[in-house]
């Protein structure tokens, strides 16, 4: 820790938020400036294309501890908070939202509860969700019911990535040599000292979601394919019940020519080669996972590229960080 190294850092990912970023501002400064702690707001601009960034730089003018960090172009919410966790300084650490979905009135107890309790990690826990739509409900129960399966009980229900975790998780998530990390499971994973804050989750306060249904499906896929190789292993008993009833029909076959009742069986046929077909193709698609993962990890291609760092104010475009 430097001498001048906030206590709090709040990352916040952004991508394309010009309307609520007034909201924002306005509800974080005063809550922020009340906390009685040195702090630095680190918005990592995820390659906006609207106002986003104008507002930012428009802002940071006269608040001295908005830091910019800006991607060159659109890594996604996960890659984001990687390039926050990369860049923040402080001894705490927050991420939040820039929505408002996560009441920022609430990092005053997540740093209670961490020094309180001694803790490593506070995650925030959704305690009401009917602000959520039905399928983002049900879709995200799915997801929270799959990945404790998946990653062992230790993880929070309805933990989304509104947490605080202190210097010594951001050195060993930053340590991780894994790309693509989702940080609420790999959090979790790592197993430091917990606790949690419940809160209610908030509608959002302006604009819209910025997770489509593409971005929601690749959260899915990453968090699946980086803990577990239960789908790997399901294309194996797959492949096996194919294998199973590829004999049946062949025994079917078999004993239908034996008995002198064979009429060439189209029925059985095609029933073989779409059940075959089917299945191949599932095992095919589930492997696939697994090589584009090991593909692009064996690519080291940066999964973002920092053009702008409000802090290092040489100029533009330092292009620096390579990997996440
Ligand atoms: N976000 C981001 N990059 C993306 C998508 C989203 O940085 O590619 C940010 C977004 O600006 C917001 C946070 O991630 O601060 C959560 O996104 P959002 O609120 O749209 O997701 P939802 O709450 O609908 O799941
Ligand atoms: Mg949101």
């Amino acid at each position: 820790m430097r001498p001048d190294d906030p206590v709090l850092s709040v990352v916040v990912p952004m991508y394309d938020e010009e309307e609520v970023l007034p909201i924002f501002f306005e509800r974080m400064r005063p809550l922020l400036d009340g906390l009685g702690i040195s702090y630095e707001l680190l918005v990592v601009d995820d390659g906006s294309r609207d106002g986003t960034a104008t507002l930012l730089m428009a802002a940071a003018e006269d608040w001295l501890q908005l830091r910019v960090v800006r991607l060159l172009r659109n890594s996604g919410h996960q890659a984001a908070q990687s390039a926050g966790f990369r860049r923040a300084r402080g001894e705490y650490v927050v991420t939040i939202d820039a929505d408002l979905q996560d009441p920022p009135e609430v990092i005053a107890d997540f740093l209670k509860a961490a020094r309180d309790e001694d803790v490593d990690v506070v995650y925030g826990v959704r305690s009401d969700r009917s602000s959520d739509s039905w399928p983002k409900r049900t879709t995200a129960r799915l997801y929270y019911r799959l990945m404790c399966r998946l990653v062992g009980k230790q993880i929070p229900f309805d933990a989304g990535d509104f947490r605080l975790v202190s210097r010594r998780v951001v050195d060993a998530v930053n340590a991780l040599p894994e790309d693509g990390r989702v940080f609420r499971l790999v959090i979790p994973w790592l197993g430091f000292p917990s606790a949690e804050v419940p809160y209610v989750r908030a509608e959002r306060a302006a604009g819209t979601t910025k997770y489509n249904l593409s971005k929601m499906l690749r959260l899915a896929f990453d968090s699946v394919t980086a803990f577990s190789a239960a789908p790997l292993r399901l294309a194996t008993w797959l492949g096996l019940l194919g294998g199973a009833m590829s004999a049946l029909f062949v025994v079917g076959a078999l004993i239908i020519k034996l008995t002198g009742r064979s009429i060439p069986g189209w029925t059985s046929t095609v029933l073989a080669v779409s059940v075959i077909g089917a299945i191949q193709l599932l095992c095919l698609g589930l492997l696939g996972e697994y090589v584009a993962r090991l593909f692009q990890s064996s690519q080291r291609r940066p999964q973002f590229l920092v053009g702008y760092d409000s802090l290092d104010d040489s100029g533009h475009h330092t292009f620096t960080e390579g990997n996440d």
